[in-house]
């Protein structure tokens, strides 16, 4: 992040509204949104946060403090694409306005604490923020789960990422320290306390495959192939009693198709742990998650098999897993609340001296 300047710095007025929302980790549930199944977030005590101030014309003027550099404007109604992270505000407004709602100009500052691009969902951050300071600005009357459709909207149709709607979702109604249990078929949510005993560690490998975004698509891509062969419209059709079926299915359809299967049932054994308070079990459903992502998925890379390792070496872990969509990203780590700093530390430092990379670990927990 550059030196912090302030709204006032920026703009030489004071904003009259703010409005902030949290990155997430997802606990489990890996590439199953997008094939309408169980997905299980939590938020994370780091935040996007906006300032904006209404103007009387149709500009938007927008600075943020985690790209630097200069004011960027654009005019309401002549949003363009530009593939950068204007598109993000732009996608914003297009949306609002293409469901009528009439905006004027503003001006915005944004700050993030979400680190970006690591897995844990800067962009929808962004979103709901953004969205959540327009709806105040505006009086826009439109619900927090709405909210939360309109962000997939702007990545989907403006921003050009076909992400799922888990990341705008947890951003707009999940609560700090409860992670959220999710169908997304039908979008029925139900938000679970995070157990007093646990917490979870977040470990950003720092590393980004260059590909990410066109293979996370040539994954939806081959989920899609395996319902067609399958003859069903989502893969959140199929529970373990057809896993026969998909074990006849050609490769690579068969290893996407048993992931995404095997997954959901892990969110629900996820959930169930969470309820009854066994921290092991819930470690032992991450460890196997990881596996099936890695070996069935194919979305890991070795950074993130090191960070793997290095965790399960530590006692006082119940488990660990890659987090996001993978090609690089973070991992999650189950220990016993209290312990995660330290934890977190030693791994981070055994990584730096095997990779030469710098990370800062993130404790998430009840209390966070
Ligand atoms: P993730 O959401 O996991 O962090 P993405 O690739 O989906 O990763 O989103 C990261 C992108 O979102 C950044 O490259 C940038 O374009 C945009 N972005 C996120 N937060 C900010 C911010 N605070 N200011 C400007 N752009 C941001
Ligand atoms: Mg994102």
């Amino acid at each position: 992040m550059q030196p912090m300047q302030s709204f006032q710095q920026i703009f030489g007025t004071v904003p009259t509204v703010e409005a902030e929302a949290p990155g997430r980790v997802n606990l489990i549930g890996e590439h199953t949104d997008y094939n309408g199944g169980f997905v299980l977030p939590m938020p994370i005590p780091r935040t996007c946060r906006v300032q904006l101030r209404l103007r009387n014309d149709d500009r938007v003027h927008v600075w943020s403090a985690n790209q630097g550099g200069s004011v960027r404007e654009y005019r309401l109604g002549q949003e363009e694409p530009l593939a950068d992270w204007l598109d993000y505000v732009q996608g914003c407004t297009t949306v609002l306005r293409k469901l009528g709602h009439p905006l004027s100009g503003f001006e915005v500052h944004i700050a993030s604490e979400v680190p970006l691009g690591s897995g844990l969902s800067s962009s929808a951050a962004l979103d709901i923020a953004l969205l959540r300071a327009l709806r105040s600005a505006f009086g826009i009357p439109i619900s927090d789960l709405d909210l939360a459709r309109l962000g997939q909207r702007v990545e989907n149709e403006f921003v050009g990422a076909r992400v799922g709607i888990m990341d705008p979702l947890v951003a707009s109604v999940g609560r700090p320290g409860h992670a959220l249990f999710v169908d997304t078929r039908d979008l029925t949510c139900r938000q679970i306390p995070f157990p007093e005993r646990g917490e979870i560690v977040v470990l950003d490998s720092g590393v980004r495959h260059r590909h990410s975004a066109g293979d996370y698509n040539t994954r939806r891509s081959e989920c899609e192939e395996a319902c067609r062969r399958l003859g069903i419209s989502q893969l959140r059709d199929m529970t373990p009693k057809d896993l026969d079926r998909i074990e006849a299915l050609p490769e690579p359809f068969r290893r996407r198709a048993r992931h995404v299967v095997t997954e959901n049932q892990r969110v629900l054994g996820a959930v169930a742990a969470l309820e009854a308070g066994d921290l092991s079990a819930l470690g032992r459903l991450f460890d196997d998650s990881h596996v099936s992502q890695r070996d069935d998925y194919q979305v890991s890379v070795p950074e993130i098999e090191v960070l793997v390792a290095l965790a399960h070496v530590e006692s006082g872990v119940w488990g660990c897993r890659l987090t996001g969509g993978g090609f690089g990203g973070s991992i999650l780590v189950l220990t016993q609340a209290g312990q995660g700093e330290a934890i977190g530390r030693r791994i981070a430092e055994a990584y730096g001296r095997n990779t030469g990379r710098q990370i800062v670990p993130l404790v998430v927990g009840r209390s966070a």
